[in-house]
């Protein structure tokens, strides 16, 4: 049981751009294994975001040709493609397809609608501009004055990355417009002749400067079109509403544990490897084995 994965390629609708400005789009990408299910499940109720850097970092092999991947480095992708290698080794791990139970949106019906589909229909939007520092003009309405009333509108900011995800991401819950001045403070390199402008400076952003600094950030960004669209049976509307990747993923997670544990209990039993070999493996290759040693029972019951 020497290797037991086999790694994917995949293309980063962002890129990772690395110190000297170079960006890579090409991950190589190896499944779970039962050992990070596990810890998964059991890190599940920290920092989501940070499980994410500390998984992608696990799975990650290759980014272009760097091949020891960091947390750091994990931390360092766009919120994109970070979703997107969710994707990807939801894909690798469980299978393509997905399915769910979500409720009709619509207030008068609420009736529960089956949804099945395969995350190869999800869109995938590459970034056409790839940074890592983009500019923009504020229009004059929104002009950023500063403490001498000196307008200003050119803006230079990065885009939000995981790093920014695992220090923002638990205050968005309690408090929104505390969080995406947060990351205003984070993503802005310049105002104006302002270099990395502080909280005082951030505060001075009026709501319509925020927003439009918001919708050009969305607008270069990539993006995973993590939206279901579905038809209610029950009352022949349709409806489309957002689909949390994340939140399905470590669900699923969670609620096989047991059956993992089964699994490691089964094969151990049979085949005498070590609780720790049998974590090595991803899910695929134990379901095969489990898959053999049916068969063989069945074949032995048979011939009974
Ligand atoms: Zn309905």
């Amino acid at each position: 049981m020497s290797e037991n994965r086999q790694p994917v390629i995949c293309l980063l609708p962002g890129g990772y751009v690395d110190d000297d400005g170079e960006t890579y789009n090409e991950v190589e990408l190896y499944p779970l294994t039962g050992q990070e299910e596990e810890f998964l499940v059991y890190k599940n109720n920290t920092n989501t975001a940070s499980l994410i850097s500390s998984i992608l970092s696990r799975c990650i092999s290759r980014i272009g040709p760097m091949k020891i991947i960091t947390e750091d480095m994990t931390r360092r992708l766009l919120v994109a493609d970070r979703q997107y290698l969710i994707l990807k080794l939801r894909e690798i791990t469980f299978g393509d397809r997905i399915q769910a139970v979500i409720r009709c949106p619509w207030p008068d019906c609420g009736q529960k609608v089956d949804v099945d589909f395969s995350t190869h229909d999800i869109p995938v939007i590459n970034s056409d501009e790839k940074g890592p520092v983009y500019s923009m003009k504020l229009s004059e309405e929104a002009a950023w004055n500063d403490s001498q009333g000196k307008p200003y509108r050119n803006i230079r900011f990065r885009l939000p990355n995981g790093g920014d995800q695992e220090i923002v991401s638990p205050i968005v819950i309690h408090n929104e417009a505390k969080a995406l001045s947060m990351l205003l403070e984070r993503c802005i390199q310049a105002i104006g002749p302002v270099a990395t402008p502080g909280k005082k400076e951030i505060n001075r952003f009026s709501p319509r400067a925020r927003m439009e600094i918001e919708k050009k950030m969305q607008s270069v960004a990539p993006k995973i079109e993590l939206t279901m669209e579905a038809n209610c049976p029950e009352c022949a509307r349709g409806f489309a509403i957002p689909f949390d990747l994340q939140e399905f993923f470590f669900g699923e997670l969670e609620s096989s544990r047991e059956l993992l544990h089964r699994e490691i209990h089964y094969l151990a039993y049979n085949y005498h490897w070590s609780e720790r070999e049998i974590l090595a493996m991803p899910r695929e290759k134990r379901r095969k084995y489990i898959e053999i040693l049916a068969d063989e029972i069945e074949r032995m019951n048979d011939a009974i």
